[in-house]
This record gives structure tokens, sequence and C-alpha cells, in this order.
């Protein structure tokens, strides 16, 4: 087994122990950095992870790992700074001129590669895309906007792109999140208030700009932070002068990026921009089928199980992993030898009662959003602009699309025939509020208690 699969294995029981809350908190994000000596080097999300790890959970992990493993090993948590830091150290001092390149230094997933990424109608543009861009990194499409809604690929395809680039050249990727650049480019300023941020500058430019290949996620993340678009802007153009594949994702197109500086939605027109679409039918049976193989093949599987789950989980592939995840949960525990269609019921029962309730929900956001302002549903549907009435209508918009499966198109339609624009704004607008405003961030946090 390899350091993924073991800690694959690992989380997979973790998670079986424990309710989806902590599991999600504590363990989502946690990765194998290596096995050494008897100490097993996690990577965690946060400093808090470290502490709250330590303090409440190391018996659990040491117990499962030694399940997964059969050996006690004694346990480090460090963050990913932590480790690209030492590295670089390391490559500083011994290996000067030579090009590091590996996937925990690009900060990449090495799961996500385009062997396990099955191609349908929906997603076969953005795929083909992605391979030519991976095959030619600089030559091909720059910059590569790969765009549609969550859960439907974009994150796997990219990843996919700067594994193969790893893997095959010596060049140097880097793949980040927008809200990682953000906060990297915070401490830059942050520091520089104190003068003492010379090598912090250096870090970042170097982080930045002394690659070949930089991956940027969820650039949506963007918005409402103009200093660090600015920053970006600059980024943009010293790689792309220099012939450096640039690679973005979002989850809507460049032109309804309503509040990213023009010059950068205009950079992003300059290359190629792909849509990715949600599913067919014929893709999402193909999609579970193959994340079968990677599970547990004591169990088998009935097909009417399998067009059960694709017929009820249509709207992206997390949801559909989500499903089968849960199935094999189910039979584990209950230690059922076959799964065939009453289990998978079974199984799914909360889960897709959940997701129902959620999805298509735009109806009862309405209304708690109508009730604690007062104001009708209606109202809301309404063309009135009066602030007592466009705040909530916005809020509701922004929840039905942060709470739902449905396209701004969709939310919009529900919303009394409005344009996607117009939502999208409302969403905007709404996000930077909450960053801004610890009022409006506590209301909505509030809204969403009662809304689950
Ligand atoms: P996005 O970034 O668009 O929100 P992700 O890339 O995170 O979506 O995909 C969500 C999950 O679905 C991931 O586990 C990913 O591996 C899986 N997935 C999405 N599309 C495919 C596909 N075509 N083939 C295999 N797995 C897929
Ligand atoms: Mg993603």
């Amino acid at each position: 087994m390899d350091k993924d699969t073991i800690w694959q294995n690992f989380l997979n029981i973790i998670r079986s122990k424990l309710t989806s809350l902590p599991f999600d908190t504590w363990f989502k994000g946690t990765k194998l950095y290596e096995l050494d000596n008897g100490i097993a080097k996690v990577i965690v999300p946060m400093h808090v992870h470290k502490k709250h790890l330590n303090d409440n959970y190391i018996d659990l992990i040491v117990e499962t790992f030694n399940e997964v493993t059969g050996t006690n090993f004694e346990f480090q948590f460090i963050l990913e700074e932590e480790i690209n830091v030492k590295k670089k150290q390391i490559s500083n001092n011994d290996n000067i001129g030579v090009p590091y390149n590996d996937p925990i230094q690009a900060n990449l997933n090495t799961k996500y590669i385009f062997d396990n990424f099955i191609v349908g109608e929906s997603n076969f543009f953005a795929h083909a895309a992605a391979v030519s861009v991976a095959e030619n990194p600089g030559k091909a499409y720059n910059p590569l906007f790969i765009y549609g809604n969550s859960g439907l690929g974009k994150t796997h395809l990219m990843h996919a792109i700067g594994n193969y680039i790893v893997k095959n050249t010596n060049k140097k990727v880097l793949y980040v999140t927008s809200e990682k650049f953000v906060s990297d480019f915070l401490n830059l300023t942050k520091r520089d208030s104190n003068g003492t941020n010379y090598d912090y500058i250096e870090y970042f430019k170097d982080k930045y700009r002394n690659i070949d290949v930089l991956i940027i996620d969820d650039i949506q993340m963007l918005s409402g932070a103009p200093a660090s678009q600015q920053e970006f802007f600059h980024t943009f153009n010293d790689l792309y002068d220099d012939n450096k594949q640039i690679i973005i994702s979002s989850d809507r197109s460049p032109d309804d990026l309503k509040l990213l500086e023009e010059r950068l939605v205009t950079r992003f027109n300059w290359g190629l921009k792909v849509n990715i679409y949600p599913p067919d039918y014929e893709l999402r049976i193909n999609i579970l089928k193959k994340k079968m193989i990677n599970r547990d093949l004591s169990k088998t599987i009935t097909n009417d199980v399998l067009e059960y789950v694709a017929n009820n989980f249509q709207a992206d592939v997390r949801q559909l992993e989500g499903a089968l995840t849960r199935i094999y949960a189910y039979a584990t525990m209950f230690n059922v030898p076959k799964i065939n269609l009453d289990v998978a019921i079974e199984a799914l029962k909360d889960y897709l009662n959940k997701s129902l309730s959620l999805k298509n929900d735009i109806h009862r956001i309405q209304k708690t959003v109508a009730e604690f302002y007062k104001v009708r549903v209606d109202d809301l549907k309404s063309n009135r602009r009066t602030y007592e009435i466009s705040y909530p209508r916005q809020v509701a918009m922004y929840l039905s699309r942060k709470l739902t499966d449905e396209s701004f198109i969709k939310i919009g339609m529900e919303f009394g025939g409005k344009n996607h624009s117009t939502v999208i704004h409302a969403c905007d607008k709404i996000e930077r509020d909450i960053k801004c405003n610890k009022e409006i961030k506590n209301m909505i946090d509030n809204l969403i208690q009662q809304l689950k």
C-alpha cells in the first residue's frame, strides 16, 4: 500500500467512527506526508488542528492507524508550509540550480490524475483542453480557464494537469486556491509594516514567480480582495510574458466575474475557456463503476443499485461519490455481503432526504428569509427596489446559491424571472458583506442554521 492508500483507508475507518461534523472539521484535508522511523508525519490544514488532534483524538488516531498498518506509530502534525520551507532549505543548500519539482512541493493531490478522470460528453472538451495543456505547458492554450458548477471535476482536472507535468518534465508547478493566494499576499502586507519582511517578500516572489506552471483554483474568491487582485495581475503578467502556463478555474465564466478587475477578466479571455457541464446518465454510471473498483471488492454491488444512485444524484460528481461511500460504509457496518437495491435504499435514506430537501429548495429559503425580514415571498420575486425588499432578496439569492445546487439561471427564474447576472451580483455583494461585517455574517449564519 502506498501512503495515500494507507491514509485513505485510515480516513474511511475514522469516518465510520465519528459523526460528520468532527470528521469534516478535523480530519478532512489531512494527508500522510511520510512514515519515517516509527513516526507518522501528517499534514494538517491549520495550526489549530495540531493541538486539537493531539489533545482530543490522539488515542483514536493511533489505534485506527494500527488497524490499517498493524503497527503503532507516533504522530507528528505539520503544516504544508513547514515542509515547503524545509524542502526549500534543502534544495537551496544541496541542489543549487537543480529544479525541484514534486507533488508535495507543488501542492498537488496525487490522487487526482487523468487515469481516474472519466470522460463523457459533458466534460469532453474540458478534458481534451486539459490534456493538451498538460502535454504542451505554456504552448497550447494560455491561460486555460475551466469553469462550471461545484462538484463537476474542475479541481480534479487541474491537479491532473499538474501531476502530469511534474511526472513528465522537470518544470516547477504550483497549485494554490485563490484563498491561499490571498492569505499569502496578506502576510506580505502585514509584515511590511514591521519593516522585517524582506525574507517573506523573497519567499512570496520565489513561490509565485519562479515557477513554470501556476494553477489557481476558484478564482471567483478573489472578488472583494482588490489588492490581491492587483498582485495577481502582476504575477499573471510576469508568468505570461515568460510563456509560463497559467491554469484558472472558476464557478462562472470570465464574463460573469463581475467583481474582478476588468483588465484581469480581459486576460482570462486571451486563452481558452472551457465549460464543464453536469454529467449525463451514462457518465454518471461510468464514474460509479470506476469509483467502485477502488473499494472493497469482496462486496458485490448489483446493477440496479448503480442505476438507482445515478438516477437520484444527478447534479454533481461529488454527490455521486458521497452516495457510494455511504453505501459501502453501511454495508461494512452491518456486515452485508451483497449490496442490493434494498440495502442501497436503506443506506441512502437520510442522505437522499437531506440532499433532496436542500436541493430545489429555493422556495423554503425564500419563505425563511421573508419571515426573518418580515417581508412577503412575493416581494422577493417582485421588481421592487427599495432597500427593505432588495436586501432580503439578495440574501435569499445568496442562500439559494450556497445551499442548493441550482444554477444562477435557475435561481433567477425562481425570483420572478431575474437575469442571471442579477443573481451573481447579489451573491457577490452578500459575500463581500459577510467578509467585512461581522453582524451580517452572524445574521447569515443564523439563517443557515434555521434552514438546516
Ligand atoms: P470541482 O472542483 O468542480 O468542485 P472536484 O474536482 O473537486 O470538483 O470533483 C469532486 C469530486 O468528484 C472529486 O472527488 C473528483 O475526483 C470527482 N470527479 C469529478 N468529475 C470526475 C470524473 N469525470 N471522473 C472521476 N471523478 C470525478
Ligand atoms: Mg474545486
